[in-house]
């Protein structure tokens, strides 16, 4: 997602905002020499391990390890998603992020603001409706049989639109601009046909005789409506289209709820419908969220994953409920790991969450056992296909298995799922670990690779050391010439500073933050931010002197290296180019 906002904004943009301004307004800090300090709003402190750090433009906390840049604190503090927190940002400082951004709140913020008014003032009107209107009687009938209480209407804020075809047009659309936000705001269509000149309105209600469920995002600002009918007729449910702030594959029905009943989740119940999440957030089951008409996208579980580490999948226990836990499955393999963990409740046929809590409380869900976790249902659905005993059916194991196992990131649970595998497969580890990736295999002959091996101790702090001196001072990076060439020196990290160089040596104006900014959907990520956190040991006018040796001492190692390489071929093997490379390793650095 991070790619579609050109890396240019994101520089200019954490270059004028101040992350100190940004994090006090939610977080009071003290200066505390060059640095600021609170106690940590992401652990349990009492005493203040969380430092902001103006001239870095980054936060760390010591205690529980968060940190990151202005974008990050509000992914992290706000729960917004990278997109979202641009925008903030950007609106903030009064920037206007780039077209070609596309999605997210691609809207002018003027607009958005006038959409979240009339939505806010159409939630208002359907709420007073369901009170009120003569008709409402069969809605509030509706709830009640489905065993809904007035305290849990009230918190979800539901409401009814009246019959007719234009009642809430009539009730808010009392200008042209007013008219002109509701259609915007997907609450007004406009009638096909019709003349501007006849005087007569040229729109109609698109929620009419429904009971109105409000969709509210991360804030609690409504965003659009689903609308559920009470007679018989088609469509059951009815959703307010896209919008420029209503995005179906983005937003999750009640997790702004659920996150206000729960400073911690434990986990997120991902269920199917409005009734669903509700009728369990008042059995006490709080922590639930419904997809809106849609399957879950991978926007969706990277928004449940930053609420929350585990993400339960409810299916009804059928065939078409299977399909669809095998779909949730696979759009979760990329992101699991990392402390993100997926279980599925597969519910009795023909039950869903809303019928099953009525008639049996909430104790299915409250009963981790119950659970099946992905790394099951991943095996028994393969395992079904297959024939186990046969040397085919577990060679056809591991083929079916492959696609699965390879986009799950590198970590415990990837090494686990391929020791299953293994087990189950028969094969061994070391010949699985290459077809999935990722994966580590006991090496027969961990010392092969002698000629790499040049001072493995010191070449891996040499690069440690740089990185660290660099993510301080990026300018630092304009005065490494070749820096590809630290690639050779075989040492681990070494192709990671190559690449944060030449990235300083093309953006050579970006900051500390906004350059470990770029780096943080990738697995370096997390280090990098560790590096940056750290205090440089080293005083403010030896840290180039120190940096510049560092890159020296690498290229000793480099040299090393290729001259062990060389070495072994004979002199009139060399080709031009590896000639010209022995010559360039011994030149000094500007
Ligand atoms: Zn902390």
């Amino acid at each position: 997602m991070a790619g579609r906002i050109p890396e240019s904004f994101i520089n200019d943009l954490l270059a004028r905002v101040d992350i100190v301004d940004v994090i006090d307004e939610r977080v009071p800090l003290k200066k505390a020499g060059r640095n600021f300090q609170a106690r940590c709003p992401f652990h349990e402190e009492r005493t203040p391990s969380f430092t902001v750090a103006p001239d870095k433009q980054f936060y760390y906390c010591f205690g529980c390890g968060a940190s990151g840049t202005a974008i990050g604190f509000l992914m992290e503090y706000d729960r917004l998603d990278f997109v979202e927190a641009v925008h903030d940002l950007a609106a903030r400082v009064g920037m206007t992020v780039p077209a070609e951004a596309g999605a997210g709140p691609g809207a002018k913020s003027g607009e958005a603001a006038r959409l979240y008014t009339v939505l806010e003032q159409a939630q208002q009107y359907y709420s007073r409706e369901l009170k009120d209107h003569p008709q409402s009687e069969r809605a509030k009938k509706y709830l009640k049989a489905r065993g809904l209480d007035g305290q849990t209407a009230a918190a979800f804020k539901l409401g009814y639109a009246p019959p007719g075809w234009d009642s809430l047009l009539k009730a808010l659309g009392t200008t042209p601009e007013a008219v002109r936000d509701l259609e915007a705001a997907g609450m007004l269509v406009p009638k096909e046909g019709t003349g501007a000149t006849t005087g007569q309105s040229r729109h109609y209600d698109r929620f009419r005789d429904r009971i109105m469920f409000p969709i509210h995002d991360h804030r609690g600002r409504v965003i659009g409506f689903g609308g559920r009918i009470l007679e018989q007729g088609e469509p059951k449910y009815l959703n307010s289209p896209e919008t420029p702030i209503f995005h179906k594959g983005r937003e999750l029905y009640g997790l702004f709820h659920a996150r206000k009943a729960n400073r911690q989740l434990e986990r997120l119940f991902v269920v199917e419908g409005y009734m669903d999440v509700i009728a369990l957030h008042q059995h006490g089951v709080t922590g639930a969220v419904a997809t809106l008409g849609t399957a879950t996208t991978r926007d969706h579980l990277e928004r449940l994953f930053r609420a929350t580490p585990e993400v339960v999948f409810c299916f009804d226990g059928d065939e078409a409920g299977r399909r669809a836990a095998w779909r949730a499955l696979e759009t979760s393999l990329p992101l699991l790991g990392e402390g993100h963990y997926v279980n599925f409740l597969f519910l009795p046929t023909g039950e869903d969450p809303d019928t099953l809590v009525r008639k049996e409380g909430a104790g299915m869900f409250e009963d981790p056992a119950r659970f099946t976790p992905l790394s099951d249902f991943l095996f028994d659905t393969l395992s079904a296909q297959v024939s186990l005993a046969t040397l085919d059916g577990r060679a056809r194991l591991v083929d079916l298995a492959k696609p699965l196992l390879s986009p799950v990131p590198s970590g415990a649970l990837k090494q686990m799922l391929a020791q299953r595998l293994s087990r189950l497969s028969d094969l061994d580890l070391r010949t699985l670990a290459p077809m999935v990736g990722g994966v580590r295999a006991p090496s027969p002959r961990n010392d092969a690779r002698k000629g790499r091996s040049t001072a493995p101790r010191e070449g891996r702090s040499l690069v440690r050391l740089a990185i660290t001196l660099l993510l301080h001072v990026p300018s630092l990076a304009l005065r490494v010439e070749r820096a590809e060439q630290l690639v050779r020196s075989g040492q681990g990290g070494a192709d990671l500073l190559a690449e944060l160089i030449a990235f300083v040596q093309s953006n050579p104006d970006v900051g500390s933050g906004a350059l470990v900014e770029h780096w943080r959907d990738r697995p370096e990520g997390r280090h990098l931010q560790k590096l940056l956190a750290q205090e440089l040991a080293t005083p403010a006018d030896g840290v180039e002197a120190e940096f510049l040796a560092a890159i020296a001492r690498l290229r000793d190692l480099v040299h090393k290296t290729m001259c062990a390489e060389l070495a072994r071929k004979p002199l009139k093997d060399l080709t031009e180019e590896e000639k010209s490379l022995l010559r360039q390793l011994s030149a000094p650095e500007k």
